[in-house]
């Protein structure tokens, strides 16, 4: 993209609605724009980052044999009655009539409508397991939509719901989830701890939130610095075998990690001290095994090997999509701007023309933006060289390709690492191959 042309309206000064420095960073870089209250426009830059977040997102899925499918926003009020639920979800449901006075709500989460689902189709313990998914938009009326997309009103989420015959296969896919979820926010360039969470009246052990840490989380955490580790994730895990699933699932749950709300201070007294790791998260995923609660509410059985019919056992699996653009640049940014992971940057380098209208640095920046123009943004434009750098170092580009006039004379550019600030002197070649790789 040629910055010249694109519609990428960078902000000098801080805007004063934003609270936290994810939320001024999106608006300062031009990622998204507000359109109503916890309502957001994501705007070119922006847009890219939501499609890398959501395709490794995607992958990691369905890598675990999770089928990717695409569930409307709008869902039948009757659906939600089947369950109880229509009346007992409150004001954060959207509720909306239809021009012949039909009950409609725009969805807040799909258990209903996927179980439902299933059970149209699926008539037989032979189908099982299933694991669903779709990434799209949602809506949550939030008494106090705050700190940009991080709690909108609006917002993308990735949801997955598990149908399994029986607890134990519920188990495994529970954990295949978990691993999932930690390759997942592993390539996203972050590390979330899983926590423990509050399984409600379904009780047991099956339910965790994925925190990443940052100083402005709405959450109080404390972990064990054992799970900081994560480097292990690359080794393949054998995903057909309860054992090895078993072995992964305690090598993760085994060290202490609570949100405040489930904290227990007797636990958190046997981590050594010079582990134990305390401050703020971000929730960016949450998973819960639920068992028959939504089978048996909507009267959705199959028939399993003796004949009989049984409900099958659920559970289901959110990551906040959006809300995760606004939580890697909690933990990836300095004083000048957004340090993108390589895996979810808009675009994996700058090219700065120190000297736009000079005919050597033109055609060395034209050479370089000709080789991937979806790859690079290419600062065409007649600012001076202070205002392109300081965009740059803003937007958060892995990359910076510098192209000044006297350089450029020898075909060389300066390469500058976004993340560490180092910089070296390249050929055009050497300083492609350095940006394109992997
Ligand atoms: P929270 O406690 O933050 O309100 P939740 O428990 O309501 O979250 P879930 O219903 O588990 O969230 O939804 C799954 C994921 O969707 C969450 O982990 C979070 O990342 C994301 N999410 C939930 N509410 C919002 C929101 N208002 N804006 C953006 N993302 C959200
Ligand atoms: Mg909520």
């Amino acid at each position: 993209m040629r910055l010249s042309r694109s519609f990428l309206p960078t902000l000098k000064e801080n805007p004063a609605e934003a609270q936290i420095v994810s939320h001024r960073l999106m608006l300062r870089a031009g990622l998204i724009r507000q359109t109503a209250s916890g309502i957001y426009a994501w705007l070119p830059a922006g847009l890219k980052v939501l499609r890398n977040i959501s395709q490794i997102v995607r992958e990691e899925q369905d890598r675990v044999d999770a089928q990717e499918v695409l569930m409307p926003t709008l869902q039948s009020a009757d659906l939600w009655r089947r369950s109880g639920r229509y009346d007992a979800y409150g004001p954060e449901m959207l509720r909306i009539q239809d021009r012949h006075k039909r009950e409609l709500l725009y969805g807040p989460t799909n258990e209903e409508m996927v179980t439902d689902l299933f059970g149209q189709t699926v008539k037989s313990y032979k189908d099982l397991p299933q694991v669903l998914y779709h990434i799209q938009w949602k809506f949550r009326d939030e008494m106090r939509p705050r700190f940009g997309v991080m709690r909108g009103r609006e917002f993308l989420m990735k949801d997955a719901y598990s149908f399994d015959v029986d607890y134990a296969s519920a188990v495994a896919t529970y954990r295949r989830m978990m691993l999932a979820y930690l390759r997942t926010f592993q390539r996203l360039g972050v590390r979330a701890v899983p926590m423990r969470a509050d399984t409600g009246p379904i009780g047991g052990e099956l339910s965790h939130e994925f925190l990443i840490l940052a100083p402005t989380g709405e959450s109080g955490v404390f972990y064990d610095a054992a799970l900081e580790d994560q480097d292990w994730l690359d080794e393949p895990v054998d995903t057909n075998s309860a054992e090895a699933l078993e072995a992964f699932f305690n090598r993760v749950t085994t060290p202490y990690a609570a949100t405040d709300e489930m904290h227990d201070v007797t636990a958190w007294d046997g981590v050594p001290d010079d582990r134990k790791r305390e401050g703020r998260g971000v929730e960016v995923g949450h998973i819960f095994y639920f068992g028959t609660k939504y089978t048996q509410a909507m009267d959705v059985s199959v028939s399993g090997a003796d004949g009989a019919q049984f409900y099958p056992e659920m559970g289901s699996y959110g990551i906040g999509v959006s809300r995760l653009a606004g939580a890697i640049i909690e933990a990836c940014h300095d004083e000048n701007g957004i340090i993108w992971p390589d895996s979810v940057a808009p675009f994996r380098a700058a090219i700065l023309n120190l000297k736009s209208g000079d005919a050597v640095c033109d055609a060395v920046c034209e050479q370089i933006y000709a080789k991937a123009p979806e790859a690079f943004l290419y600062d065409d434009r007649a600012e001076r060289a202070g205002v392109k750098f300081a965009d740059a170092d803003l937007m958060g580009h892995p990359w910076q390709i510098v192209v000044g006039p006297r350089s450029a004379k020898e075909g060389r550019v300066e390469l500058k690492r976004r993340a560490t600030g180092e910089r070296q002197e390249l050929s055009v070649d050497e300083a492609l191959a350095l940006v394109l790789a992997g």
